[in-house]
């Protein structure tokens, strides 16, 4: 994401910073349709620092809005054929979200509480007041370097936390998950259930395809096992070929259905070249742990879902096994 160039004093950050990024400048549109305020306003703004074109008309403004991107728009109010609520209406319109600050008289107030209504982000009253317009325009800025970087902190966050190939939860972040969910349970006498998960045979569908096909393999089974589970699930990539969700909140039972739904989901689906796997099918071994009956801490619940996964595979692969009971599917 590009960083806005903002003055020093609004922008906060050090010089070292500013200097070590690359910062596009802000583009200021001045909308009126009387020349002599063009000119006032440009004038006013122009030593800002700001890339600055001016607009005949709302028409004109549209034109210019759509030709390029403008991150502030400063608009008259009263203008002729399309206003300057008519200009504030049209940004929605855009493939970006420019502020738009509307300039009004004091006659006109609600005329200004009206385009804020509409998304105007700021207004400026007439008669002009050469510091309040600087401080308005810069304020608006600064307002949109604060949502950029808000934004750009909750992508990174998000990017994190996700595992690249698969785009679920990563190893990490599981394990985060996994503890915040057992302190909850513990907290509030609620039960966790841990289902992991791994690829019968993966290695051969590797073999015979090549790593590659492999990958389109995790990706389309991760997104099976997103599509199976419900939205209050944590499915995440444990390890290369091996899958966890943690399904809080419903009874043991009821964890190992949604396991045998999955189990079935895999099965069923199609996946490309899965003809060479025994069986002719693409599968997986699913084994379930429940905090608190079956484990009593966060690390004791992954060792005991894991050890019924390794006995789901001993049994014979695809099948759930549910810990201490060895079910066979
Ligand atoms: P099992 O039924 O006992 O689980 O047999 P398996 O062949 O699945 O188990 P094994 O642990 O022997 O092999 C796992 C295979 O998974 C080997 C490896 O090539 C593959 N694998 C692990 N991570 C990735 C990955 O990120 N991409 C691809 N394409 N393959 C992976
Ligand atoms: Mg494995
Ligand atoms: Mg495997």
């Amino acid at each position: 994401m590009d960083q806005l160039n903002v003055p020093e004093e609004i922008d906060g950050s050090t010089e070292e910073e500013s200097r070590s990024e690359e910062k596009t400048p802000v583009r200021l549109l001045i909308v009126d349709d009387e020349e002599i305020m063009r000119e006032f306003l440009n004038e006013v703004l122009k030593d800002e620092g700001y890339v600055i074109d001016l607009a005949v008309s709302g028409k004109d403004a549209l034109r210019q809005m759509n030709a390029s991107e403008y991150d502030i728009v400063l608009t008259d109010v009263v203008m002729p054929e399309l206003d300057g609520l008519g200009v504030v209406a049209a940004t929605k319109d855009l493939p970006y979200d420019p502020s738009v600050i509307v300039m009004t008289g004091y006659a006109s107030m609600e005329t200004a509480v009206e385009s804020m209504k509409l998304g105007a982000a700021d207004y400026i009253t007439k008669p002009f007041n050469i510091d309040q317009i600087r401080i308005i325009v810069r304020n608006a800025v600064k307002e949109r370097v604060l949502k950029e970087r808000a934004a750009e902190g909750e992508f990174y966050k998000e990017l994190s936390r996700k595992d690249g190939l698969t785009e679920l939860y990563n190893h990490r972040f599981f394990h985060q998950l996994l503890e915040t969910e057992v302190s909850r349970g513990e907290r509030y006498d609620r039960v966790v259930n841990l289902l992991m998960i791994d690829i019968d045979d993966f290695k051969s569908y590797n073999d015979s395809h090549g790593h590659p096909a492999g990958d389109i393999a995790l990706r389309r089974l991760a997104q099976l096992l997103k599509q199976g589970s419900r939205s209050c699930d944590f499915v995440a990539r444990y390890g290369g070929e091996e899958f966890a969700i943690i399904v809080p909140e419903v009874s043991a039972d009821s964890a190992r259905r949604m396991a045998e739904r999955l189990l079935k989901l895999i099965e069923d689906a199609e996946f490309e070249g899965e003809d060479v796997m025994l069986g002719g099918r693409l599968t997986i071994s699913v084994g379930i742990a429940t905090f608190p009956m079956q484990a009593s801490s966060k690390s004791e619940l992954v060792e005991h879902a894991d050890q019924a996964l390794y006995r789901a595979k001993g049994l014979g692969k695809n099948r759930v096994v549910v810990f201490g009971e060895e079910r066979v599917n």
